[in-house]
């Protein structure tokens, strides 16, 4: 009797080769969960702006400083407790309402339906919300 192992071996070190399109598939399913999956890809397309925007969450100071410069406190109550201003952007009349980033949508203030876009807001819409500019020393250091 010839042994057939030696067969059996061959064959299934060929199908290691056949893990490749799972791999594939994976990769392809990770990479559109990225596209779709998350908000937070639509802002960073849109990071094109000329100011940072942000809102404390402890005394709603809403304030924005040059593009250049990030804050490490709020420029009122000193607190390390504020957010990055986000535009919530309505699909109904594109009006931007404006909030604290990490919020799934906003009620847009023009319409009243859930928001469901994201953008990031430029200075002059910054304004228009309220936000006063801020310079460095105001908003960082201790
Ligand atoms: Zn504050
Ligand atoms: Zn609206």
């Amino acid at each position: 009797m010839i042994p057939t192992l030696p067969d059996t071996q061959k064959t299934r070190t060929g199908a290691a080769s056949g893990w490749m399109p799972v791999i594939r598939l994976v990769v392809a399913m990770t990479v559109a969960t990225l596209l779709t999956g998350c908000g937070d890809a639509e802002v960073n397309s849109a990071l094109d702006s000329d100011a940072n925007g942000y809102v404390c969450l402890g005394c709603k100071a809403q304030f924005y400083t040059d593009r250049t410069v990030f804050p490490t406190r709020c420029p009122d109550c000193k607190k390390q407790n504020f957010e990055q201003a986000i535009g919530y952007v309505c699909a109904a009349d594109k009006h931007t309402t404006i909030g604290p980033r990490g919020r799934g949508g906003m009620a847009c203030k023009q319409c009243g339906a859930i928001t469901t876009g994201l953008s990031i807001p430029r200075e002059a819409e910054l304004k228009a919300w309220g936000a006063t500019h801020r310079a460095g020393p105001e908003v960082t250091g201790n």
